[in-house]
């Protein structure tokens, strides 16, 4: 029985990092994908100047598009919001939009829960509790999804994760073949994340690799960003093929109403009526 998956992401760009193997995954088994971005994205120096003629919001809207295209998804919104940054200081808002991380959680997860309960989601994607790699954005989102879920009632959600030592461990070994760019933080990947005990859900998307790599070249294609993480993910586009497909062959999630994970579950819809 075909379902329906929702993956709730901070910027554009954190859908082919984390889940874009289990949407692509789910597509191609015929279940209804939909991609919802929170923010625009564009923020920092070099941004500033494409944010001020409107064309980075638009290139960046073009790109989204192109990697959900990729996935196979059948609907992609944007929230609205602007992009928090990182960096001890967080800058005015822009004209006309709120920065995600001052805008109100209840509001924000009343426009996730009102796409949930239009699409009828069974699987809602949200972020773990660190954030991930701790973005204030990324923390956000991972309030917003839980309230979001509770809101609309959904059936089930998940939240995107690595086991930490999988990282740190695919870090050192690339490392030894491959300089990452300087903004590249490894210390940051040694406190992000999850446990590899909290994950109960562990998705091979070995066969989807191909379009989890197009969603990530999408986003990669923009030259201009002063955001790391466009550059961190060409970064990662250059790791060796099989190394890559050893880190990426897999994407992680945590059931947050699984209190004591025993066995780990290799479908997001199992169980699922
Ligand atoms: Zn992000």
């Amino acid at each position: 029985m075909p379902h329906t998956l929702l993956a709730l992401h901070a910027h554009p760009d954190d859908e082919a990092l984390l889940t874009s193997g289990t949407m692509a995954r789910a597509a191609a088994a015929g279940h209804r994908v939909v991609l919802v971005v929170a923010t625009d994205g564009a923020l920092g120096l070099a941004a500033t100047q494409f944010v001020a003629d409107g064309a980075l919001g638009t290139r960046r809207l073009a790109e989204l598009h192109r990697s959900a295209k990729a996935l196979g998804v059948a609907r992609v919104e944007q929230l609205g919001y602007a992009d928090s940054g990182l960096g001890p200081d967080l800058a005015p808002d822009p004209p006309g939009q709120t920065r995600l991380v001052r805008a109100d959680t209840e509001q924000v997860a009343g426009q996730v829960a009102a796409i949930l309960e239009a699409e009828r989601v069974d699987v809602l994607l949200g972020y773990d509790a660190k954030g991930g790699y701790g973005h204030r954005d990324h923390v956000a989102i991972h309030h917003v999804a839980r309230r979001a879920a509770e809101l609309a009632g959904t059936p089930r959600l998940l939240e995107a994760t690595i086991p930490r030592d999988a990282i740190c461990r695919a870090i050192d070994l690339a490392a030894k073949v491959y300089r990452f760019p300087p903004e590249f933080d490894r210390g940051s990947f040694d406190r992000a994340f999850s446990a590899r005990r909290e994950i109960t859900h562990r998705i091979n998307v070995l066969r989807h690799i191909g379009a989890k790599r197009a969603s990530m070249r999408a986003h990669a294609s923009q030259a201009s960003a002063d955001a790391g993480a466009d550059r961190t993910l060409s970064a990662l586009l250059r790791i060796p093929r099989p190394l890559y497909d050893l880190v990426f062959g897999h994407e992680w999630y945590v059931d947050p109403s699984v209190s004591r994970p025993g066995g780990i579950r290799t479908d997001v819809f199992e169980g699922l009526a």
